[in-house]
């Protein structure tokens, strides 16, 4: 399938794509930092020919390749991947729930104070010392599955300088439930996406919306809050948290949509303790969420606590990944500076990650079970380097 589909720039390329593209899978997978430590490993005879195949990419091509790769082939490897996971019923739930979800986040990939010769990086000032500098960075939007394990990566798109993180979410999502009209029922986004040209856009494509209510939006929210203060909350423990939950039902106070808007709020109190030099001391932590839902006409309506779930789920690093993806996978690492080059390779991070965590999820038996991912990329090292012929997955020592 690689093979066919993928193509980048080049002209005549001794290196096909689909090596330079298997070879960055396999580097990312087991966790290499940069193109010349994977470019080095590509030089040793013998080693990772079965995974990338007979003619492996020196460094040098593989950034001239990156710079050039088509795009849109590999985010047609993204989509793909999600329709046969949900095809194959590879998704497992972490709470009980029949709506697909997902969330639209900004990361960034790239900063620096050093101006570098890039048409394409994004600018702030910031103050540093008794001065204010500028830096230099690049910004990414990733619609990403909540909910669920895989939480598999649907689409990722750059923001251009000079336009905001909601312009790009607005491409990203234009093109992706264009393509895909189907696949989602909610999105879950942060509190700078309620504004009212990117909601009402955004209800057209069925979806119900639920979006981050702060003090910001300030009516709305003194509302909501003045609400709170008459309508009791419905009331849960579970161990040491107590969750006070209201679901306020349709507010007004937003004349620029022109329709209602339903708030839920979440007041979370947990209680934990811990021994500090011979006492025990507690430490309440208090989480104040506020949530809009819009939903489009003729939808059903979502029960309140499970879009709290939703919300939640946005934040689930275990399964989402970014906190993995940072600190193991380096995600916020530029392995090339050059917009297109930065793409590409993210898409084919998410690919990486994807498909291992699918792999781990579905292959581990017996004692692997017990190994940490780290460890696992090793051992998935052994397996695409070496000259190993079989699966030795299958039949993990006792
Ligand atoms: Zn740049």
């Amino acid at each position: 399938m690689l093979g066919t589909q993928l193509k980048d720039g080049r002209k005549s390329p001794s290196v096909p794509t689909a090596s330079v593209v298997l070879g960055l899978f396999g580097g990312f997978a087991v966790r290499f930092g940069s193109l010349n430590q994977l470019g080095a490993q590509f030089k040793i005879p013998g080693r990772w020919e079965r995974w990338v195949g007979s003619r492996k990419p020196s460094a040098d091509t593989m950034a001239y390749s990156l710079d050039r790769l088509y795009l849109n082939l590999l985010r047609r490897l993204l989509w793909t991947i999600a329709m046969l996971c949900k095809r194959k019923k590879v998704f497992r739930r972490l709470f009980p729930d029949i709506h697909w979800v997902a969330a639209l986040d900004g990361i960034e990939t790239y900063k620096s104070q050093k101006k570098d010769n890039c048409p394409h990086c994004l600018t702030r000032r910031l103050v540093s010392g008794d001065e204010y500098v500028t830096e230099y960075y690049h910004r990414d939007v990733v619609l990403q599955l909540v909910g669920v394990t895989p939480a598999v990566v649907l689409d990722v798109e750059a923001l251009r300088p000079g336009e905001t993180e909601a312009a790009a979410g607005l491409r990203l999502l234009r093109r992706f439930l264009g393509r895909h009209p189907r696949y989602l029922d909610a999105i879950t986004l942060d509190a700078f996406y309620l504004q009212a040209p990117f909601v009402k856009e955004l209800l057209r494509y069925g979806l119900h919306l639920v979006i981050v209510l702060k003090q910001e939006n300030r009516e709305l929210y003194q509302d909501a809050l003045g609400l709170c203060e008459s309508i009791p909350a419905k009331i849960t423990k579970v161990g040491t948290e107590e969750i006070r939950f209201w679901d306020l039902g349709e507010l007004r106070t937003w004349s620029q949509l022109g329709r209602g808007v339903r708030v839920v709020r979440s007041v979370e109190k947990e209680l934990t303790g811990k021994r500090k030099n011979g006492d025990f001391v507690f430490k309440q932590t208090v989480r104040d969420w506020f949530w809009c839902v819009i939903s489009p006409e003729g939808r059903g309506r979502v029960d309140g606590e499970l879009i709290a779930k939703w919300g939640h789920a946005r934040w689930d690093e275990e399964t989402r990944g970014f906190c993995e993806l940072t600190q193991h996978w380096h995600l916020d690492h530029c392995y090339r500076h050059n917009a297109n080059a930065m793409l590409a390779a993210l898409m084919i991070l998410f690919l990486a990650f994807t498909l291992t965590t699918i792999f781990f999820q579905r292959n581990l038996k017996g004692i692997w079970k017990k190994f940490a991912r780290v460890a696992l990329a090793r051992l998935l090292m052994d397996d695409l380097a070496g000259h190993y012929y079989g699966s030795f997955w299958s039949t993990a020592p006792a």
